[in-house]
């Protein structure tokens, strides 16, 4: 009976756990790392068809995304989600892979430039297809015989729409333990979904961390007045709201507030005024969405069905599909709300809007959720004067603004309450799913509460039967190397600099026959200008 860390180890994103009991394996998630990665995982030491069933706690592609990938390397197990999470991940892996197909085919198309070899996809359609055709649906709170000695139940843990925490009872021998995955913890009163069902007892404990260092400041209740006054006022001036989005979860919560603000009359003199959701996977998410089993929703949203009302649906939404749709949002000039993802404006079609809009001071940039550092929503908030996009200098005149209370995370107080409610204590807590000084910081805030914690990193295994440590790894960071977004960058100029002394080669070679005063004026300047530039 082991446990041994793989992802999401003093890093918020690439979650992945190894369990092993009675000789059989099973993963805790198989996410994708996302945005700067600081240390090193190590390689599953199994082989992917050794794996006999995959856990996942959510859709979100850091704790499923490389399922496709365990799939292409021989994976046939089963993957145990509740149904929604099998419903979204349908979505979200597939559009995972186009973007891993068009990634791979970009990298190939440098490679061939540079006269190296094409890299491979790291997974492709029919890999996604494959990894979603194993997937079996649960319901919350039904416990599952998995396999000989393993017992699992989904309990909603508040974080996304079908997100779970996962309690997995062992038996092994007569040695009976019991682990509680967290999974990602959600924040209390978010819109749609349910507060995080609290679990009573466990012999080990792993708990996420992402704001284990941080208390949210905002009053959660303050969002939907805050989100009408941005949009009055960019309206008022004629203006469009920009909000870069998310397009599983934070969308749909964006939804259900102007829903809000459009049914209380809360932006006055512009009746009807349009909400485009430009981005497909926004478009499929909210259906899914509008479809899932009511068990998902909290007390609000299903108070608001029972009336008639569809909590995120109104006449005003244009959800636009093709690309062309995309690009006739900004022809015309009637004030608007544009929703678009992706939400770090790192990719997609935000992207398209940001250089449509941001030139101009009557419009608003609204950022709904949390900005890496590094990425250009963060430098847009950080006040970058100006940016580039698609080649262009684009200077930023519209107003940068945030909308606070909308984390999906529980903070460090909602963290320890959740550990608080349990009823017995669990011998040792693991903590990972957050950056170093978070993890750190929320496990010896545990120990300073009496707990037994401990922050692994990738690679360390734990004995649960004794709850010794067997495997013990240091964290080994990765060499900073620069983003590729800034070598794209810096490779274009160098591009560009070595065409233009190539197109003054071809220049020099016209020149044969022309006066001899002419040419000898050209070798002098030429000359000089080398000489300026030589080191
Ligand atoms: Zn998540
Ligand atoms: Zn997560």
């Amino acid at each position: 009976m082991k446990i041994q860390f793989i992802g999401a180890t003093h890093e918020v994103t690439g979650s992945c756990t190894l369990l092993q009991v009675n000789e059989r394996y099973f993963l805790v998630d198989c996410g994708m790392e996302q945005g700067r990665d600081v240390f090193q995982n190590i390689e599953l030491p199994i082989a992917a068809n050794q794996i006999e069933a995959v856990f996942l706690t959510h859709a979100h592609i850091d704790h499923s995304g490389m399922l496709p990938k365990l799939y292409k390397d021989g994976f046939q197990g089963k993957i145990y989600a509740t149904d929604v999470t099998c419903d979204l991940c349908n979505i979200m892996l597939r559009d995972s892979a186009h973007i891993q197909e068009s990634e791979a085919k970009w990298r190939a198309r440098r490679a061939e430039r540079a006269g190296a070899e094409a890299p491979e996809a790291v997974y492709d359609m029919q890999d996604a297809l494959g990894a979603i055709s194993l997937f079996r649906p649960c319901n919350y709170g039904d416990i599952i015989l998995v396999a000989e000695g393993v017992e699992i139940r989904f309990t909603d843990i508040g974080h996304l729409l079908g997100s779970a925490c996962i309690e997995i009872w062992m038996r092994e021998g007569n040695t009976h333990k019991k682990i509680v995955f967290s999974g990602d913890v959600g924040n209390t009163n978010q819109r749609i979904i349910r507060d995080p069902e609290q679990v009573e007892e466990a012999d080990y404990l792993v708990i996420e961390s992402t704001y284990g260092n941080r208390l949210h400041s905002t009053d959660r209740s303050n969002v939907i007045p805050e989100l009408a006054e941005y949009i009055q006022k960019a309206l008022d001036r004629g203006g469009n709201v920009v909000i870069p989005s998310f397009a599983v979860g934070r969308t749909q919560e964006m939804l259900f507030a102007i829903r809000e603000i459009k049914q209380k009359g809360l932006v006055t003199g512009h009746d009807h005024f349009p909400v485009y959701v430009d981005s497909p996977l926004a478009a499929e998410a909210t259906s899914i969405f509008m479809q899932c089993n009511p068990v998902c929703f909290d007390e609000e949203t299903l108070s608001l069905i029972k009336q008639g009302i569809n909590p995120i649906w109104f006449d005003d939404i244009r959800m636009t599909l093709t690309s062309e749709e995309s690009k006739l949002i900004n022809s015309n000039d009637e004030p608007k709300v544009i929703i678009s993802a992706s939400g770090m404006c790192e990719a997609g079609r935000i992207r398209h809007h940001l250089k449509h809009n941001l030139w101009k001071e009557n419009n608003i940039i609204l950022f709904v959720g949390y900005q890496a550092e590094g990425s250009l929503g963060r430098r847009l908030i950080n006040g970058e004067k100006s940016v580039t996009l698609f080649g262009e200098d684009i200077s930023v005149h519209a107003e940068i603004c945030t909308l606070h209370g909308t984390s999906g995370h529980a903070d460090r107080d909602g963290l320890f309450r959740w550990v608080e409610g349990y009823k017995t204590k669990p011998e040792l807590i693991f903590v990972n799913h957050g950056d170093d000084d978070a993890c750190e910081d929320f496990k010896t805030y545990l120990c300073d509460h009496g707990y037994r914690a401990e922050a692994p990193y990738s690679g360390t295994q734990y004995n649960l039967a004794t709850g010794k440590m067997t495997v013990y790894t240091e964290g080994k960071t990765i060499e900073r190397t620069r983003s590729y977004k800034v070598n794209s960058r810096a490779d274009m100029i160098f591009g560009e600099l070595v065409k233009e002394a190539e197109r003054l080669l071809e220049l020099v070679k016209t020149r044969r026959g022309r006066t001899n005063k002419d040419n000898a004026r050209l070798t002098s300047q030429i000359r000089t200008l080398r000489e300026k530039w030589k080191d």
